[in-house]
């Protein structure tokens, strides 16, 4: 991969991680909005779906951010677009549609192979 290609992954990291951080204090801020004592039964149902429904997006979102932290490790490593279980350079093409995969093509398909197997 050429200093160029891992220029253009690193900014689309960075802008990833800035709608990642935009959205979760956007959810953080209508969840504090919606705090409001439940009047009922009923009610509080409700806001407890919401807030698991929060909950879920958040952790999700973390999960992202730290992918996108392991991401920026790995290029200050020099280590990003090396297949962790083999070694190989994963393409390029395959960075720009998913930047956190760390494994190429066939180590990947290897993996979704043995799940099918053992599902
Ligand atoms: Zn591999």
């Amino acid at each position: 991969m050429t200093n160029k290609q891992l220029e253009f992954i690193r900014s689309t990291l960075i802008k990833k991680k800035e709608d990642l951080l935009n959205s979760s204090r956007h959810a953080f801020k209508q969840m504090m909005e919606n705090d409001q004592r439940p009047s009922d039964e009923g009610d509080y149902a409700v806001e407890e779906v919401n807030q698991y429904l929060t909950c879920t997006i958040q952790t999700r979102d973390r999960k992202c951010l730290l992918e996108i932290e392991k991401a920026f490790k790995r290029m200050e490593d020099g280590e990003y677009g090396c297949c962790e279980s083999c070694g190989e350079q994963i393409s390029f093409e395959r960075l720009k549609v998913q930047p956190f995969c760390s494994l190429c093509v066939d180590c990947m398909q290897d993996i979704e192979l043995e799940q099918k197997r053992l599902a």
